[in-house]
């Protein structure tokens, strides 16, 4: 007796990419059985009589006689899995109990114990992240139906009933959507001098990629002022195909885009939500914002663990994962931005009335160590503001402006020696001479940017310390005694 054999296509989900498998079943006489082979984690094996259940459940016959699943490569793990509906199909066809329709097609999701076809949002991600050879059409749970998914052909199925009319459905074809980059977020808003030159700062940080932090008295406009950079960054040049789209914080899934990630962690976030981790992965914010801006509010609230994380991918672009016995490197871009009250009560340098004794405030800024601070380029302090709110800032001329300075960013070439010059003028004076290395490389980087807000090719002198005024607005914390 020839054992029966079938071959399912399906999708196997890791943190670094979507890949396709084969769930390949094979039935033979003897006792009663439900092996699941090559490298199932606890979970896939346990899904075995939920199968059985969910097959019996929807008028199909289970067959009495050793099955054998052989999850294909063997060599991955199956650790984030969706197979149920796949090995469902592959005993179904094994047993001649149902045909699916021609050519390759996956199958993607899990089953209850009646026969429903299960799986949601959850999935749209690795959909998105797994890029489907053309020929492939995708098989995946009908509540899927009315979701944001990729290009590409689909099936839709609600209950395991539905595979027997399969053959003769027409595969949904379905096109990519692009989302519209044009929508205004804040139109106008009005700003104070003060906040306009805090505003500034925060701009060169943007274009130049600084990290920075912003210290000021609560309700002078930090959260805002840092909201209102989401929609000035400028769009990708092209779309990162790693790109899984993201969830945004009214927890709809947004479809990956050109559009550059802000993301706002609050301040109870975990270390694992911050720079990513479990099991199985699961990316952090440091991950999602890649190309894009991470923006802690309330910053020194964030564990001091959580700040102390991010200093090496905050100057090495890249970030180290131990999981079990791996280590893995994981490419970080993001500029941090950073705001914070200046002492517990938030009143300090304020028209209020602050209580805090100095040693407390000191306690409390203390929270970020030397050595983050080090590697922040950018440091304001907005304590003043005034309700003679003139200027007058309007988004659209903003994202014009942005855009011609990164334009000229990106073309202008800028004097060989100009890196060489600045430092000198930097080791030779009183104010600059004892700072260390790494701050005179962010001043010199700082300058660059400011210069180029400027469309100016060349730096000058006013330009340097521009910049030195930025680096340096850290030091009045050490005067606290
Ligand atoms: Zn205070």
């Amino acid at each position: 007796m020839i054992p029966k054999r079938a071959e399912v296509g399906s999708l196997l989900y890791e943190w670094n990419g979507t890949k396709e498998i084969q769930v390949e079943v094979g039935i033979r006489r003897g006792l009663p059985g439900f092996q699941i082979l090559g490298c199932a984690t606890l979970s896939t094996k346990e899904s075995r009589d939920r199968i059985r259940l969910a097959l019996e459940a929807s008028g199909y016959l289970f067959p009495l006689e050793t099955i054998i699943v052989n999850l294909k490569p063997a060599h991955i793990p199956k650790r984030m899995v969706c197979l149920d509906l796949a090995i469902a199909v592959g005993i179904l066809m094994a047993t001649d109990q149902i045909k699916i329709p021609e050519g390759k097609v996956h199958f993607l999701g899990g089953l209850g114990l009646d026969g429903t076809v299960l799986g949601g949002q959850e999935l749209l991600p690795y959909l998105w992240q797994n890029r489907l050879s053309a020929e492939v059409s995708l098989c995946l749970p009908g509540n899927l139906k009315k979701d944001k998914i990729p290009q590409g052909r689909y099936y839709f199925l609600d209950h395991l009933d539905g595979l027997r009319n399969l053959p003769g459905t027409i595969p949904d074809n379905r096109e990519v959507l692009t989302p519209s980059m044009d929508s205004l977020t804040w139109e106008h808003v009005f700003l104070d001098p003060y906040q306009m030159k805090t505003f500034q700062g925060l701009l060169y940080s943007l274009l130049g990629k600084h990290h920075s932090l912003l210290l000021g008295s609560p309700g002078s406009g930090k959260t805002m002022m840092h909201r209102m950079l989401e929609s000035l960054l400028p769009p990708k040049e092209t779309r990162d195909p790693n790109d899984q789209g993201v969830w945004t914080w009214g927890g709809d899934f947004e479809v990956p885009s050109n559009k550059r990630p802000f993301r706002a962690p609050h301040h109870s976030a975990t270390e694992v939500g911050l720079v990513g981790g479990g099991l199985p992965f699961q990316p952090g914010e440091i991950s999602k914002s890649y190309g894009g801006i991470l923006y802690l509010d309330e910053a020194l609230e964030f564990r001091d663990r959580i700040l102390e994380s991010l200093r090496m991918p905050m100057e090495d672009s890249y970030l180290e994962i131990v999981r079990m016995n791996e280590k893995t490197k994981l490419k970080t871009d993001f500029t941090l931005m950073l705001s914070a009250n200046p002492c517990p009560c938030g009143n300090y340098h304020s028209k209020q009335i602050c209580h805090c004794s100095l040693q407390k405030i000191r306690l409390y800024l203390q929270k970020i160590s030397g050595a983050f601070l080090d590697r922040i380029t950018i440091f304001q302090t907005l304590f003043e503001t005034t309700n003679e709110r003139c200027i007058k800032l309007e988004e659209s001329k903003m994202k014009n402006i942005l855009l011609e300075r990164f334009a000229f960013r990106n073309t202008r070439t800028v004097p060989e020696d100009e890196e060489k010059k600045i430092q000198k003028i930097l080791d030779t004076e009183s104010q600059t001479k004892q700072l260390s290395l790494r701050k005179k490389k962010q001043i010199i980087s700082l300058t660059r940017t400011i210069a180029d807000w400027d469309l100016s090719s060349r730096t000058k002198e006013a330009h340097i310390w521009e910049a030195v005024q930025y680096s340096i607005g850290y030091q009045w914390i050490y005067s606290l005694g």
